[in-house]
């Protein structure tokens, strides 16, 4: 902040004893005043607050500021220094890290307003493109109930307790994906990253329908790297600690994500393989026994053991 010139008037009311402490009070030096009101104050034996209410009333300090932006001088006329150093926190303007007159102040605030409005009108289009173009066919199962989530609850406050099982990483890699899909909108504060708002358009809400058709018939051939068969070899555990020790016990990973759905019956069978060790494998039935599952499960009960003996018997489980 340049601050051309300062002066300090002090009211012809003024008691002689304080004007003094009055100019000290309004004594600045690199744009920042030396002396503070509770030191000054106790001269007089008074509180900094009465102090202060003295030279609020018996004087006022004026300054010539030259404006950053367009180099004119405005005059300010503060009553106390915190009002000074609202002043200059007002006139500060971070981006172009300038201080600025109240007339660019005024045109800053009102390109800021016009880039709003026009982020806003931009955002509108892409999220009415969006519905148009469908684009949660291309979300995940996850992300359609995440999306689901939000229209069902106005936003994304109740998103914690609806997955908290699932962690904040992927549900928030979630959201962003929705946002970069513009389905819906993220409003942060201005000066922070922080997320304080989620907003879709109406007509989002009137798919809610078909969206939630789409996460229930989701085609499993979509998932990618999924697979429904679990297979695992359990490794004998050779020397059990005690009674309560695990029989068999191990760690494992997993080359794929393996999805077991409820609703699905599934065959299970246990081999038993060399140095004592076990083959563990869960199949979803339908998957062993092509016939449709109603006609299996009720009609030839026999035929499904036959099969699921064949299946097992194949050389797929030699391992
Ligand atoms: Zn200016």
């Amino acid at each position: 902040m340049k601050i051309d010139s300062h002066r300090v008037e002090i009211e012809e009311t003024c008691k002689p004893e304080y004007i003094e402490a009055i100019k000290q009070y309004w004594a600045l030096e690199n744009n920042e005043f030396i002396n503070k009101s509770t030191d000054l104050a106790k001269a007089f034996d008074l509180t900094a607050y009465a102090f202060s209410a003295i030279v609020k009333k018996e004087s006022k300090f004026c300054l010539q500021i030259e404006c950053d932006s367009c180099h004119n001088i405005e005059t300010v006329q503060v009553k106390s220094q915190t009002n000074f150093a609202t002043v200059k926190k007002d006139s500060y303007y971070s981006r172009t890290n300038k201080f600025n007159c109240s007339k660019c102040k005024a045109l800053i605030q009102q390109q800021k307003l016009e880039v709003i409005e026009k982020q806003k009108q931009y955002l509108l289009e892409k999220q009415y493109s969006a519905i148009k173009n469908k684009n949660w066919l291309v979300l995940s199962p996850f992300e359609l109930k995440v999306l689901r989530c939000i229209i069902k609850n106005e936003g994304i406050s109740n998103l914690n307790y609806h997955f908290k099982n699932t962690s904040i990483k992927v549900l928030w890699s979630a959201i962003y994906t929705l946002r970069d899909l513009c389905l819906i909108v993220l409003h942060s504060n201005e000066d922070s990253n922080y997320v304080n708002r989620v907003t879709f358009l109406t007509e989002l809400k009137t798919t809610l329908p078909e969206v939630e058709a789409v996460v229930k018939n989701e085609p499993k051939a979509k998932l990618n790297n999924v697979t429904q068969e679990l297979k695992l070899r359990l490794t004998k555990n050779k020397a059990p600690k005690n009674g309560d020790s695990p029989v068999y016990s191990g760690v494992l990973n997993f080359p794929n994500d393996v999805l077991i759905e409820k609703g699905t019956q599934y065959t299970f069978g246990i081999w038993k393989r060399e140095f004592d060790n076990l083959y563990f494998t869960l199949i979803p039935t339908d998957n062993i026994y092509q016939a449709p599952r109603q006609q299996a499960v009720s009609s030839q009960p026999k035929h499904l053991r036959d099969a699921i003996q064949d299946f097992f018997d194949s050389s797929e489980f030699d391992f």
